[in-house]
């Protein structure tokens, strides 16, 4: 099959489609999707909120908000200034309007900016399910408007002139017969390199051994193919960027890993020590910094510890501790478990904390799979962490003695939640680190042109969505940056192109 278009999207997701939508408004004739998948949307279908600054949602509903340059320099300052500053300025400053974009243009409706995990009035929602509700107000423009969209059809290599230049894109459908497309712009929107282990032991070898890290986003269709192809005409690479989200125990049981990640919760590694000040999952915008000090840990696991007494203390005390607990707790999010069912339980709109009812029964399923140990002494404790009893006895009559004293001099946590541990059973919950989405490793320009090593652009061939990297450093900044990044550079791939293809 021949085909010719003037501009050819590769990956019909969040990024994707933002950049088919708008280049189509901006008035490319003929507008070509393919998605490897038998539905487009991708992961994208999944996300539950959009980061944004300067919104139309903010301003209408009064929420107090950084402004996008106050954004620019956390962004920067908190990614230590890797990233390229010039394409980072560009998103923050255009996020808010690919906001109202999705709005006014496709129809999305957010209904809030809510503070998650930061406390910033910052992350976009839907009333229904956010990442499912954008792709499909896009796929419903991209009809209205006249974009083809052709799924089961999986781009293999870019076609490139004599001089280089990409001038389309070879394929192949679910029946095996080969799409040779002619087009003037190509964009890049294949997504993630999450389910490619080669990809994935390339980009992290300086993280050491990931045996056992879970990449929590490990979606089967994200192979890093975009990254692949581009790589062949010789595009530059960038360092991975990672939203870690550990300590989460595995596999999920999304109430019993709320313990886990609890404030009071002692985390202790391998050898029974401490490692981290426990409250920053709440106390800092960028509580994932928690996971961050995790990764250093021997083989990247810890152990929460809870005792009888803190337990009796959270049940008797019905509370949430941070906005995730919050997310989980109001059906914010269609969570569903490791085995992809509705995780009904967590979800209950008008009682937040009512995962807390169940909590005892999912405890002990935990113990019968081994997930959660129950221990009646210190040697009991020391066996189930790996470490000498005198090491974790140490550990938790310090940390007893900073909660009676009521300062930590260890990690200053907050005396807020210094509770002692002091009565058996004790319950060792393991904890291992977790990785959202690995982010990037293609270079673009801060007009999502892909770069060569020589930091010349590959002519015709833009990149947009997480395939493209630049953007974030090695942690990740606000929470949703992905789909914020997703949508912008979709709009910014979009609009460039179009502007080439339109002279
Ligand atoms: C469960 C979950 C929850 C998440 N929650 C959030 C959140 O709340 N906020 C946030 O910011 N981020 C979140 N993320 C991350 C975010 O969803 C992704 O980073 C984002 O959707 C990536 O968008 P994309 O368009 O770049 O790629 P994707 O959505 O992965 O889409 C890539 C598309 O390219 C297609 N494709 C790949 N290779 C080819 C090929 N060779 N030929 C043709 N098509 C191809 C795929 O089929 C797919 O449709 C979450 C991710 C998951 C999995």
């Amino acid at each position: 099959m021949k085909k010719t278009v003037d501009l050819c999207v590769i990956g019909g997701a969040g990024a994707g489609l933002c950049a088919a939508v708008h280049a189509r408004e901006l008035g490319v004739r003929a507008v070509l999707v393919i998605d490897k998948q038998p539905k487009m949307g991708g992961c994208t279908r999944m996300a539950q909120g959009v980061f944004s600054c300067d919104s139309p949602v903010q301003k209408r509903t009064g929420a107090k908000m950084l402004s996008a340059d106050e954004c620019f320099t956390y962004h920067m300052d908190m990614t230590n200034c890797e990233p390229d500053g010039k394409l980072v300025r560009k998103w923050l400053t255009t996020t808010g309007k690919v906001i109202g974009w999705l709005e006014d243009y496709a129809g999305v409706e957010f209904i809030e900016a809510a503070p998650w995990s930061t406390g910033l009035p910052a992350y976009h929602m839907c009333a229904k399910p956010t990442g499912n509700e954008i792709v499909n107000h896009l796929i419903a423009k991209a009809q209205e408007t006249g974009v083809e969209l052709v799924n089961n059809v999986r781009a293999k290599h870019l076609i490139t002139d004599d001089a280089g230049a990409v001038t389309g894109v070879l394929a192949e459908d679910k029946d095996g017969e080969e799409w040779e497309i002619t087009a003037q712009r190509v964009i890049i929107a294949t997504g993630s390199i999450s389910a490619n282990q080669e990809l994935i032991q390339r980009f992290y070898a300086q993280d050491g051994d990931m045996g056992n890290v879970r990449i929590m986003a490990n979606v089967p269709h994200n192979t890093g193919d975009g990254l692949i192809m581009a790589e062949e005409l010789g595009a530059d690479t960038t360092p991975i960027g990672n939203l870690y989200i550990g300590p989460h125990n595995h596999p999920s049981n999304p109430r019993t890993a709320l313990l886990l990640r609890r404030p009071h919760t002692i985390k202790v590694n391998r050898n029974g020590e401490r490692f981290v000040d426990e409250d920053m999952i709440i106390t800092r915008w960028w509580g994932w910094t928690l996971a961050v000090s995790l990764n250093r840990q021997p083989d990247k696991m810890c152990y929460g510890i809870m005792d009888t007494s803190l337990l009796r203390y959270w049940l008797e005390n019905k509370k949430n501790y941070y906005p995730l607990e919050m997310i989980h707790g109001t059906g914010h999010t269609n969570i569903k478990d490791d085995y992809g069912k509705d995780d009904a339980k967590s979800l209950d709109r008008v009682n937040p904390t009512k995962w807390l009812d169940h909590i005892e029964e999912d405890i002990e399923k935990e113990i019968a799979a081994g997930r959660i140990i129950k221990c009646g002494s210190y040697a009991e404790m020391a066996q189930a962490i790996g470490c000498t009893e005198e090491a974790i006895r140490t550990t938790i009559e310090d940390y007893n003695r900073y909660c009676e004293q009521g300062y930590d001099e260890e990690f200053l946590k907050e005396k807020e939640y210094l509770f002692p541990l002091t009565e058996f059973p004790m319950y060792v919950m393991v904890g291992h680190q977790g990785i959202d989405t690995p982010i990037g490793g293609l270079r673009v320009d801060h007009n999502q042109k892909v770069i060569k090593k020589d930091s010349r652009p590959i002519p015709n061939l833009y990149a947009a969505g997480i395939v493209s990297g630049g953007w974030m450093g090695r942690n990740y900044g606000f929470f949703g940056s992905e789909m914020s990044y997703v949508t912008y550079s979709g709009y910014a791939a979009g609009e460039n192109a179009a502007k080439a293809i339109l002279g």
